[in-house]
């Protein structure tokens, strides 16, 4: 491993370690809104978070911030837990800032008190207009000047359930002609009549992001709370809370989120995509989810490695998706075990072999590492799949494949010469027909001759049928969300199907979760729909970036 240059937030960690702040403790805290899955971004921030933490013998916390019962469920609880556990991490608690509700609610109580919270009666829009623009000061509305004694009846009654949504709100009193807007009196808590995914229907006030977020930091006493760019206008306000409030000093500090070519990173989203039926789920392999990558053939290694070399910057930028697919393919080279597939097959019968004869050929399953990782016996005979595309009528130069009066290897067994073809009575071939030389077999060769081109086969008698379904980029443009309509972009072949491939014999035992490649065809896994009598294969990634650049 080469030495690495520390990232800004290694840097104030270090620095505070040196200076002993927080008794040189560091806990760290992982975020997500329950309300959809976990993106590739996020596994950006998980690995920031876990892996700080992990450097510098801390701790992060995974917390729910749940305070959004609208779109909030259950379901993507368990999904976030079970992607953050793929990725390889483990966190130390599992909070909810929905079990904070009554701590938030004492802590904006106690603004109150100090004078440094309010009722408010205003309409949203009365609320917005009141509160200027970025140049000229916002003005008072006329509940500003609320008594602490009514503010706190009136707060109480809020949560007892005496106003309708919208009907009141509590703000911060802080300053209406301050540049930044964040800090123009900000709402704290809404009245919403909702049931709460676990709350139940205790609470119909819920605490702002701006008022939960810190607090929950605070209450945790983490250390070092990462958010994203966005949220730099928000820190003077989780200071100015945490100040008012004298609890512990959590510091928040930001970093640049990642964005990548071709697809879109919002949760919101995504959850269009899969409601509007561009895809089939949030896991569908071409989705940038973790549960999409990971039915798709990405491990989780490849993605640890991905976010760390995207690295940490503080300024916003755009990836090129072909960074992670190297990080995929660097990885599976070096694991996925190698196999034979045909996916367009045409006939090759080799005339001048014994018919009814089976030889057992073996290949190594991965030629990457010593010994191979041991062998599989691959059944050959004089009738063999081969891809379409590896026969030309009319080659052209240079074409080291088959037509009349060329030859090639068979990759594991012999060189064979075609001289002849078949065609149907509409003129399509169906037929190939070749000579075999006997003593020019992989590894005991003694033929002497020399040729360019080896392809893949699958013999015809043993050859079973799995479906594979290949995937191409689901946006036609680098950047999506550019477009007045995201999913204008979509493109419409994102996904092959190839209802009938022709795969080797061993393949019918393939694992679920592991890598293999097919070879000359890329990388491939089992999908989650497969079964033992409907085996289905997602490609994860070709062998080379073939994308037209
Ligand atoms: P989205 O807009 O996709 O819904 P979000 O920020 O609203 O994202 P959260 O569930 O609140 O989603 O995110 C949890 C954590 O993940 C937050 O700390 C957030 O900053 C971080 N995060 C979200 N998206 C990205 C991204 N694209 N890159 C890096 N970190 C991200
Ligand atoms: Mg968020
Ligand atoms: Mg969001």
């Amino acid at each position: 491993e080469e030495e690495k240059s520390l990232n800004f937030i290694e840097e104030v960690i270090e620095e505070d370690l040196r200076k002993g702040t927080h008794d040189g403790r560091v806990l760290t805290r992982f975020p997500p809104e329950p309300n959809g899955y976990l993106h590739i971004g996020h596994a950006k921030s998980i690995c920031l978070n876990f892996g700080l933490s992990q450097k510098y013998n801390g701790l992060t916390n995974l917390r729910f911030d749940d305070t959004n019962p609208v779109t909030e469920d259950a379901e993507y609880v368990e999904s976030i837990k079970r992607d953050i556990q793929w990725l390889g991490f483990q966190w130390a608690q599992e909070l909810y800032t929905s079990d904070y509700f009554e701590i938030l609610y004492q802590y904006a109580v106690d603004l109150i008190k100090k004078e440094l919270a309010y009722v408010d009666d205003s309409t949203a829009e009365e609320i917005a207009a009141s509160k200027g623009t970025p140049t000229e000061p916002g003005i008072p509305t006329p509940y500003r000047s609320r008594s602490v004694e009514e503010n706190l009846m009136l707060f109480q009654q809020m949560r007892e359930g005496k106003y309708r949504d919208g009907e009141k709100v509590l703000r911060a009193k802080i300053d209406l002609a301050n540049p930044n807007m964040h800090l123009r009196d900000p709402l704290l808590y809404r009245i919403r009549h909702v049931h709460h995914h676990r709350t139940g229907d205790k609470w119909c006030i819920y605490p702002m992001y701006d008022f939960a977020h810190g607090q929950s930091d605070s209450i945790e006493k983490i250390t070092h709370s990462i958010c994203t760019l966005e949220f730099i206008p928000h820190r003077p306000l989780y200071d100015w809370c945490i100040e008012k409030l004298e609890i512990f000093p959590s510091k928040q500090y930001e970093f640049a989120r990642l964005n990548m070519t071709y697809t879109v990173m919002s949760k919101r989203k995504l959850l269009q995509l899969v409601n509007e039926k561009f895809v089939e789920s949030w896991d569908d392999p071409r989705m940038p989810t973790i549960s999409g990558l990971r039915r798709r053939g990405y491990t989780a290694a490849s993605i640890r490695n991905f976010c760390d070399k995207i690295g940490v910057q503080k300024r916003e930028n755009m990836i090129d998706v072909s960074l992670l697919e190297f990080c995929i393919r660097e990885d599976l080279n070096k694991t996925a075990w190698r196999r034979m597939v045909v996916l367009d097959p045409i006939k090759l019968v080799i005339t001048n072999y014994p018919d009814g004869q089976v030889e057992e050929l073996t290949g190594e399953n991965n030629p990457e590492v010593e010994g191979g990782e041991g062998f599989r016996h691959i059944p050959f005979t004089k009738q063999l799949w081969i891809e379409r595309d590896d026969f030309m009528e009319e080659p052209p130069k240079k074409f080291f494949r088959l037509g009349v009066g060329l030859s090639v290897r068979l990759k594991h067994a012999y060189i064979v010469e075609c001289y002849d073809f078949v065609k149907d009575p509409e003129g399509k071939v169906i037929e190939i027909h070749c000579n075999y030389i006997p003593n020019s077999k992989s590894g005991e060769d003694t033929s002497g001759l020399k040729v360019k081109g080896t392809i893949h086969w699958v013999s015809v008698p043993h050859a079973k049928e799995a479906e594979v379904r290949l995937y191409d980029r689901l946006f036609h443009d680098e950047n999506p969300v550019a477009a007045e309509d995201f999913k204008s972009s979509i493109n419409p072949d994102s996904l092959q199907i190839i209802s009938k491939a022709y795969i080797e014999p061993d393949l019918a035992t393939a694992q679920a979760g592991k890598g293999y490649q097919f070879i000359r065809l890329g990388y491939f896994t089992l999908d989650t729909q497969s079964s033992p009598d409907h085996l289905v294969f997602n490609r994860t990634v070709t062998l080379k970036d073939s994308w037209a650049k």
